[in-house]
């Protein structure tokens, strides 16, 4: 669905990425890991167009008209609007004729469609959020650490959702802290260190080739 070639980018005289290549496939998920400010974000921006790359190209092919369904780290919602109005208003925002129930049951939140965004739980904010990223069917799904701040049950549900988009033909860049959930969900993992990335491959491979036994002890022996 979509394939990065040599990306790189700098603000100012901070090189913050360089020569960063991968692609995303329809029904996969795959996970950017790395220390903090290792550029995560910046390369998810990068993909949904948000930011203009310095070197390299991102390519997006899909049958959909909607590219990318971005998830911002920091969300804003009008508090005041329902579940159900949040999504037709960004549907209306998109451009496209929205199935406000079939957004919303794709994420489990059926059941709070009336409920306010002002009353929801901090997962079922999130969990909104990636319901937007779904409006339109864009080629691409980017969430950027879509279960930070959420307990374990929580994020544990959250990924759980994003693997079942991915499970239903979803592509899915993803960029998140939570190991315990790359380790899970990942068909493919980027580790980003200082702006490069450092090792890809599914996550199996990824610890036979650190010769490690989880995905942190990875980070610690490829930093
Ligand atoms: P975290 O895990 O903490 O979210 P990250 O891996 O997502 O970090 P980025 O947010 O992409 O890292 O930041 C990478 C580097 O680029 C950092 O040094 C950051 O300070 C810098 N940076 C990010 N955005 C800008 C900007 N708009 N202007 C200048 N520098 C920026």
């Amino acid at each position: 669905a979509v394939a990065v070639e040599g990306l790189g980018h700098a603000f100012g005289d901070l090189e913050v990425l360089a020569d960063i290549t991968f692609s995303v496939d329809r029904g996969t998920v795959v996970c950017v890991i790395g220390p903090n400010g290792s550029g995560k974000t910046t390369l998810l921006r990068l993909v949904t167009g948000l930011i203009e790359p310095d070197e390299g190209t991102v390519t997006i092919a899909g049958e959909s008209d909607r590219e990318v369904g971005y998830l911002a780290q920091q969300p804003d919602f009008r508090p005041q609007f329902t579940v159900r109005e949040t999504v037709s208003f960004y549907g209306s925002l998109v451009g496209t004729e929205t199935d406000v129930d079939a957004v919303l049951d794709r994420v489990g939140l059926g059941a709070v469609a009336d409920r306010r965004v002002n009353a929801l739980s901090g997962g079922m904010m999130r969990l909104l959020g990636v319901a937007q990223t779904t409006i339109g069917d864009p080629s691409l799904l980017v969430l950027d650490e879509p279960s930070s701040g959420l307990d374990p049950t929580m994020t544990r549900h959250i990924t759980d959702v994003v693997a079942d988009l991915a499970a239903a033909g979803d592509a899915v860049l993803l960029a998140t802290h939570d190991l315990r959930s790359v380790e899970r969900i990942a068909d493919e993992v980027l580790v980003v260190d200082r702006g490069e990335l450092v090792a890809t491959g599914p996550p199996d491979a990824i610890l036979a080739e650190t010769e490690t036994e989880t995905l942190e002890d990875a980070l610690t022996a490829l930093a």
